[in-house]
């Protein structure tokens, strides 16, 4: 369902991605893993056009765009690609003065052009799948990290996005809040949702992911199973990046 051909990134002189290959199968889930500054968030941004590529070509679902140096992709194509994509940052981005539901309904109706009620009902529904029933009318600065980052997947998901991206979705967070978040992710993993997420937590990325993507200095070094990755890694980088964590 994605298809990634030679994705190249540039920002000014420096090339932070050098042409990464990734393909991704509908209801697959990827954990994105590597060392910081390895391209990681660069590569996810890549992929809703939140940085502009400089060379190689993005296919989601029936959407393809190819990039090259200094051509100007149309706003209309932008929009395109970018509503098969919903993302969920490591610092949640909620909009201060609306409440969870509200902030839910948002995408729905002004980029879908729903009504209010169905919007209403939409995120009533979402946010009772990620647990926050009670907390509909709640402002962001009533919740609790894991609470707001859960609202911000609730949000993500009412686009009914084709892949969900998620950057470190529980970096931001303190430890004892970092379990309810990789529930609700988990819970959707178990369900069709496509997946994107680059994350620390291996433990998690080992339990959630079909499979794992190691990236290093803006390459794929080393991509498998979990098991493999985890237990066999075959690359001295990816030996040395998982041993730091043992
Ligand atoms: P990761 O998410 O794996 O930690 P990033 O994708 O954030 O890595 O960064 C990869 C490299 O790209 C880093 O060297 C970073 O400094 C650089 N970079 C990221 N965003 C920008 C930007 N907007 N302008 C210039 N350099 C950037
Ligand atoms: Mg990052």
């Amino acid at each position: 369902m994605i298809q990634v051909t030679n994705l190249v990134k540039r920002f000014d002189d420096q090339e932070v991605l050098h042409g990464m290959d990734v393909t991704v199968k509908r209801g697959e889930v990827l954990a994105i893993i590597g060392p910081s500054g390895s391209g990681k968030s660069t590569f996810l941004r890549c992929l809703n056009l939140l940085e502009l590529p400089t060379m190689g070509s993005i296919q989601i679902d029936n959407v393809i765009l190819s990039f090259q140096e200094h051509k100007r992709i149309a706003d209309r194509e932008i929009r395109k690609l970018r509503g098969k994509t919903g993302m969920v940052f490591q610092s949640f981005h909620l909009f201060p003065h609306m409440t969870a539901k509200q902030n839910v309904m948002e995408g729905p109706i002004q980029v879908k052009g729903i009504s209010t009620s169905r919007a209403v009902s939409l995120a009533e529904h979402l946010l009772i799948q990620v647990g926050l029933k009670d907390k509909q009318d709640a402002y962001p600065d009533q919740l609790s990290g894991g609470q707001q980052q859960r609202v911000a997947i609730a949000r993500a998901l009412a686009m009914e996005p084709e892949v969900l991206l998620l950057d470190e979705p529980t970096s931001a967070l303190d430890p004892e809040l970092v379990g309810e978040v990789l529930a609700t992710i988990r819970q959707l993993a178990k369900g069709n949702q496509t997946m994107l997420i680059v994350t620390h937590e291996l433990s998690f990325a080992r339990e959630v992911a079909d499979r794992i993507l190691f990236i290093d200095q803006g390459q794929i070094v080393e991509q498998g199973r979990p098991q493999d990755i985890f237990e066999y890694p075959q690359k001295d980088r990816t030996k040395q990046f998982l041993e730091r964590f043992n």
